[in-house]
C-alpha cells in the first residue's frame, strides 16, 4: 500500500482549522477534481476521492479525534476510504447538495432522489389589508389561512387505516434507481415510487394518500404600531406542514395599507392639507386639525400664504423600529369665495378701496354691456 497524504494536507487547511474551514477548502477541492469537470482524468479522479476521504474523516468529531491521536495507522475502527464515486455522493449527498447546483450536476435526479428525508413544508404568503390607523397603532388580529396539515385519519402515512406500506418493487425501498453513466453511476429518482421507496396498495380516503389534507387555520398575529405598505411579518412554523416529519415552513404576512381620507404617508412622516379662508389667511387664526391622536388646534399667523407648511412635531407615525415618531406636517390652502352675498361684497370693496386697488364692478360692468346693445 502506498503511504497516504497527511488529511490535513490534503484539505490544505491547519490542524486547528474549523468545521467551516474544512468544508469551504473541501468545496474547493470537490468541484476542482469533480468528474464532471476532468472526464476520463485519473489524477483528478485520484484527488476527488482523496479529498472525499479526508473531508470524511476530518468533518466527522469522532473520526477526526481518532485521527488526530492515530494517524493513517488506525486499526481495526479504521476508515477504509471510497472505492467508487457512488460510495462518495451516496455518503455525501447532503454535503454535495450544499456545495453544487445538484441539478447542473445530477440532471435534476439528485436533489429530489432522497424521498423520504424529512422535508420543510413551503412557506406561505398572506396578504393582509389595513387601514391607515390600525397601521400607525398597530393591531392583534386573526387571520384565516388555508393551508396543508397531516392528515389526521392516516396519521400522515397516506395509507388507509389498517392497511400499510408496501416495498416498492422497482427500487426495492430506496427511492433510487441507479443509471450508468460514463466510469460512474448516478441515482436517479424511482418514477415508480417518486422516491419515497414505498407504494401505498390502499391509500387514505381522507387526503387520497398525500397524508395531508387542506385546511383553514386561524392564526393569532400581532401587527406592530408603524407598518406600511410592503411590510413583510414572519410568522414561524404557520406554513404548510413538513414532508416525512420534516418542520413546518413559514408564514409570511405582506402588508398593505389603505389609503386615508385626508393623510397620506411619508415614511414616518404624515401630511394632511387644510383649508383656511382668505380672511383668516389675512387676519391670523387658530384652526382645528386632524391628527392621528384626535384634533388639535393650529396657530395661524397673519399673511399666510398658500402652501404653508406647518410642523406638529411628533405627531407622524410609530416608527417600525421603535424609534418614536415622525411628524405632522399641515399645508395650507387658502380658498378664495365663490359666493358672497351683496353685504360681503359692499365690505370688500370698502376694503379694495382702502387699499387703492382696482376691481371689476359686476354692476356697472353689465349695465356698460347692456347699454352697448341697446
Ligand atoms: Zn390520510
Ligand atoms: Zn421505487
Amino acid at each position: 500500500m502506498t503511504s497516504k497524504r497527511d488529511y490535513y494536507e490534503v484539505l490544505g487547511v491547519g490542524k486547528n482549522a474549523s468545521q467551516e474551514e474544512m468544508k469551504k477548502s473541501y468545496r474547493k477541492l470537490a468541484l476542482k477534481y469533480h468528474p464532471d469537470k476532468n472526464p476520463g482524468d485519473k489524477k483528478a479522479e485520484e484527488q476527488f476521492k482523496e479529498a472525499a476521504e479526508a473531508y470524511a474523516v476530518l468533518s466527522d468529531q469522532q473520526k477526526r479525534a481518532q485521527y488526530d491521536q492515530f494517524g493513517h495507522s488506525l486499526g481495526g475502527g479504521g476508515f477504509g476510504g471510497f472505492s467508487n464515486f457512488d460510495d462518495i455522493f451516496g455518503n455525501f449527498g447532503d454535503i454535495f447538495e450544499d456545495f453544487f447546483d445538484v441539478e447542473s450536476i445530477f440532471g435534476g435526479g439528485r436533489s429530489r432522489s432522497r424521498g423520504n428525508r424529512p422535508r420543510r413544508g413551503s412557506d406561505l404568503q398572506y396578504k393582509l389589508t389595513l387601514s391607515f390607523t390600525e397601521a400607525a397603532f398597530g393591531k392583534e388580529t386573526v387571520i384565516n389561512v388555508p393551508r396543508f396539515e397531516t392528515c389526521v385519519s392516516c396519521n400522515g402515512s397516506g395509507a388507509s387505516p389498517g392497511s400499510k406500506k408496501d416495498t416498492c418493487p422497482e427500487c426495492g425501498g430506496s427511492g433510487q434507481l441507479r443509471v450508468s453513466q460514463g466510469f460512474f453511476s448516478i441515482a436517479k429518482t424511482c418514477h415508480g415510487c417518486q422516491g419515497q421507496g414505498t407504494k401505498i396498495s390502499k391509500p387514505c380516503s381522507e387526503c387520497n394518500g398525500s397524508g395531508r389534507v387542506q385546511r383553514e387555520r386561524k392564526i393569532n398575529i400581532k401587527i406592530p404600531a408603524g407598518v406600511d405598505t410592503g411590510s413583510r411579518l414572519k410568522v414561524n412554523g404557520e406554513g404548510e406542514a413538513g414532508i416525512n416529519g420534516g418542520p413546518r415552513g413559514s408564514l409570511y404576512v405582506y402588508i398593505e395599507i389603505e389609503p386615508h381620507p385626508f393623510f397620506k404617508r411619508e415614511e414616518d412622516h404624515i401630511i394632511c392639507e387644510k383649508e383656511i379662508s382668505f380672511t383668516q389667511a389675512a387676519l391670523g387664526a387658530q384652526v382645528e386639525v386632524p391628527t392621528l391622536d384626535g384634533q388639535v388646534k393650529l396657530k395661524i399667523p397673519p399673511g399666510t400664504p398658500t402652501g404653508k407648511l406647518f410642523r406638529l412635531a411628533g405627531k407622524g407615525m410609530p416608527n417600525l423600529h421603535g424609534y418614536g415618531r415622525g411628524d405632522e406636517y399641515v399645508r395650507i390652502t387658502v380658498v378664495v369665495p365663490t359666493k358672497l352675498t351683496e353685504e360681503e361684497k359692499k365690505i370688500l370693496r370698502q376694503l379694495a378701496q382702502l387699499r387703492g386697488e382696482e376691481i371689476e364692478n359686476t354692476k356697472s360692468f353689465l349695465d356698460k354691456v347692456k347699454k352697448n346693445f341697446k
